[in-house]
């Protein structure tokens, strides 16, 4: 049976979180001598001399507008990396406990895990990029804390079969951790319906892909009121600007521009997908669910270096177990993907 105190660690379980001068005074009031800042203003147009709030909540109020999950469920993070820190941190006992990542997968699930001092164990996916629920399953022991599944999945672009994440998150007595960063180009639907029938599970989503929001580091975990009150009791008390804060939320009254990006990026996606598969060093293209496709080639590091020397980076996946000979190229604007194409035509001469 799922119990979150049985997965919580005891020092977190104990913790008395660091209580800021905002947290103690809640009321309204005009003159604030409580936080030892200055008083007098900031050095710039705007004014940044008072602390943010450690909660986020006019944000929070937004995103529940726009996602339909009530600001109890929802945790911001610096990024979702600081999400996934967290998430380490809370539940897993370094030296001690493990979780399981199914590559080839996001890089940080395992960059995090090797932070914390925590056995990263891996199980493959299936040649087509599914879960192999039989491998995990042999994997999973008393001291699996954390299953990471990355939806659609990065760097291959497909969406993990949605049954077989509910398999997991019936029978698994940890915590599922589905990463939705790239939903929004995704025709299937969020796990964010499900948070009401399963308490181990973990949605994340991020402003940094669909909209457009990557430099200002702002990512969301969507949860049970359990977990989110665990994650906002670790993380740093100020740990989403004031800046961030306010051009995040001016930024999600814009779900219409956001909107026709996502569109005009699926048109662009298939476009590159359709002109790609006419080169004869394109091996295959897997089927995309995120703004990137996965092209195996039969030259990775060739294109990718003569890519390189005409001024144009795309992500060379080509070491990486499942994807020997692929590049993983993000859809650029009409103009971008243009130049690409052309480049491409001359490889090889
Ligand atoms: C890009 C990406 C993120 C976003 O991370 P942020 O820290 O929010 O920028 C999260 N997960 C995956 C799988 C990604 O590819």
């Amino acid at each position: 049976m799922y119990n979150i105190d049985n997965l919580l660690r005891e020092n977190i379980k104990k913790l008395t979180p660091y209580s800021s001068a905002r947290d103690e005074y809640q009321g309204e009031a005009s003159v604030f001598l409580d936080a030892n800042e200055n008083a007098y203003g900031s050095p710039l147009a705007q004014q940044f001399n008072r602390y943010p709030d450690p909660l986020q909540y006019e944000v929070k109020k937004r995103l529940t507008e726009i996602k339909g999950v009530p600001p109890r469920n929802i945790f911001i993070g610096n990024g979702s990396d600081e999400a996934i820190d967290i998430l380490f941190r809370s539940f897993c006992n370094p030296g001690v406990d493990n979780v399981i990542l199914v590559p080839p997968t996001y890089g940080m699930y395992e960059v995090s895990a090797n932070i914390n001092d925590i056995e990263a164990r891996k199980v493959l996916l299936t040649e087509d990029y599914q879960l192999n629920l039989e491998g995990i399953a042999e994997a999973i022991d008393e001291r699996t804390k954390l299953i990471f599944i990355c939806s659609p999945n990065n760097p291959t672009g497909n969406s993990i079969n949605r049954e077989d994440i509910e398999t997991l998150l019936a029978n698994f007595n940890g915590i599922v951790v589905v990463d939705e960063a790239y939903i929004n180009f995704s025709r299937q639907k969020s796990f964010i319906q499900e948070l009401t029938e399963y308490a181990n599970l973990v949605v994340m989503q991020t402003l940094s892909k669909a909209w457009g929001l990557a430099g200002l580091r702002v990512g969301m975990a969507f949860a049970s009121e359990e977990i989110i009150r665990v994650m906002n009791k670790v993380k740093p008390p100020y740990n989403v600007n004031e800046s961030s804060q306010q051009l995040a939320l001016e930024a999600l009254a814009n779900v219409a521009q956001v909107n026709n990006w996502i569109k005009e990026t699926l048109i662009q996606r298939d476009r590159l997908v359709l002109a790609l598969k006419e080169f004869d060093f394109v091996v295959d293209i897997y089927p995309s669910d995120a703004n990137f496709i996965l092209v195996k080639t039969t030259d990775a590091n060739g294109i990718y270096d003569y890519l390189v020397s005409k001024g144009i980076i795309v992500r060379n996946r080509s070491k990486v177990e499942l994807c020997e000979g692929s590049l993983r190229i993000t859809v650029g604007t009409p103009e971008e993907n243009t130049v690409l194409l052309d480049t491409l035509k001359n490889f090889g001469n």
